[in-house]
């Protein structure tokens, strides 16, 4: 790997030579700003480099991997694989239905408190 001089914007960063490619793509902006850039791509293609962002371009890396599968938990942490733990709307979302159940739950309450307040004139 030569990058000269050695005050390129890329020094001292390790992303310029990750081998995950999104890292790449977000940094490779930073090489329009380097006086070298042109002589810097022409020299990765020519030693053949396989990884990196050389003079603004991303060469190789891979995609990082997707999620696999459907979750397993849900952003709250409850269990999603025992039965009938995922709620399927009738628009066919799906969700966690514990926390859907709790969502439902606050809403009701909501409506309940709401009712009790103009019954009783909670704000008089
Ligand atoms: S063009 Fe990019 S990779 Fe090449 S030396 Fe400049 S900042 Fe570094
Ligand atoms: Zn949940």
């Amino acid at each position: 790997m030569r990058r000269t001089p050695e005050s390129t914007p890329c020094q001292g960063r390790p992303e310029f030579t990750s081998d995950d490619r999104e890292v790449l793509l977000r940094v490779a902006m930073v090489c329009f700003h380097c006086p070298i850039r042109v002589a810097c791509r022409e020299g990765a293609e020519a030693r053949g480099e396989q990884f990196g962002v050389w003079g603004g371009k991303v060469f190789g890396g891979h995609k990082k991997p997707g999620p696999k599968g459907p979750r397993s938990h849900c952003q709250r942490g409850h269990d999603l694989t025992v039965e009938g733990a995922v709620y399927v709307s009738p628009r066919g979302d799906r969700e966690c239905r514990t926390c859907a159940n709790a969502r439902s739950a606050r809403r009701w309450r909501r409506i309940a408190e709401a009712k009790f307040n103009s019954l009783n004139g909670a704000n008089q």
